[in-house]
């Protein structure tokens, strides 16, 4: 039976450690969320972050428009946070309405306050293999859970499924930088179990429930589930056969309980860190 790999466990060490950081160094790190329109998963996502930033001692203000918000609105606003040195991460609830060039408005936000690391300028950052910028939370938690098995990653298979700009394109470099021989698939790859069962990691972030079978799998991988699907009974799940999979797989993250909760982590770390920078701490 594989390891569960506990996010909710570490995404609770990461929250006690900044909660004591801000409270011993006596600093309030301070967060502005922009969200626009009424998706409900959105609403939920932003609350859960809120509480979670509020749990650790960092400030959030809600900046919430409906979908007939202008793009000058929200780019008019991103400048005040921008030059508001109180304000010190900036973060926009994705997705945006279709009607907003969301790649655009990301590209408003001043690069140190960019605490999604969505911004080029971190992207390019993280493609130079760069630890100073701000790095997208999903891959940056997957990071630490994957290092939490003790493996040497050096010269490793990994494969990531999902080429999306937030999870998928960042988690190869990421994973690139750890010397990982990485292969990247997605919706139109021919043979996704061929690649599956060469692979010693596997980072499925598509969003397809249970896509990822036992027999896809190799003895002893690493897999890493960063789905939120519902299966047939409206239950929530992931991309990978949990039960099946977790009878081969080394070492496996649960839905929930796995990727969701080092997300929110991660975020509250770089808020923390774009204060520290900002301050040249
Ligand atoms: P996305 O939803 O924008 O795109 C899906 C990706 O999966 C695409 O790159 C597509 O090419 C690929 N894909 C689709 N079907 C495939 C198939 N059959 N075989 C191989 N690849 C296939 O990607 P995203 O924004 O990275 O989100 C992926 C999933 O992860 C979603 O279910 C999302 O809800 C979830 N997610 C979870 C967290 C978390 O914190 N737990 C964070 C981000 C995203």
């Amino acid at each position: 039976m594989a390891v569960i790999l506990d996010g909710k466990k570490m995404a609770q060490t990461v929250k006690q450690r900044l909660q004591q950081m801000i409270k011993q160094q006596g600093f309030t790190p301070k967060l502005g969320i922009i969200l626009v329109g009424d998706d409900a998963a959105s609403l939920i996502y932003v609350k859960n972050k809120q509480k979670a930033a509020s749990e650790v001692g960092i400030e959030t203000q809600l900046y919430h428009f409906d979908d007939q918000a202008s793009s000058e609105t929200l780019e008019n606003l991103i400048q005040t946070l921008n030059a508001d040195s109180d304000v010190h991460g900036i973060l926009i609830q994705l997705p945006l309405p279709k009607s907003f060039n969301a790649a655009k408005i990301l590209s408003e936000i001043d690069p140190q306050k960019d605490v999604d690391g969505f911004h080029p300028y971190n992207i390019g950052l993280l493609q130079y293999g760069a630890q100073t910028g701000l790095q997208p939370a999903t891959p940056k938690g997957i990071m630490k859970l994957i290092k939490s098995t003790g493996l040497d990653l050096s010269g490793k298979n990994a494969l990531v499924i999902g080429r999306s700009n937030i999870v998928g394109k960042p988690m190869a470099m990421m994973l690139l930088g750890a010397d990982c021989t990485v292969t990247m698939a997605h919706s139109k790859t021919t043979d996704l179990k061929a690649l599956c069962q060469n692979a010693d990691i596997i980072v499925s972030a598509t969003g397809c429930a249970k896509l990822i079978k036992q027999d896809w799998v190799k003895s002893g991988a690493v897999v890493i589930d960063v789905g939120m699907n519902r299966d047939e009974q409206g239950k929530l799940c992931g991309v990978v056969d949990f039960e099946g999979v977790c009878q081969k797989a080394g070492f496996i993250t649960p839905v929930p309980g796995g990727v969701g909760p080092m997300t929110i982590a991660m975020l509250l770390d770089n808020v923390v860190e774009a204060y520290l920078k900002q301050h040249q701490i």
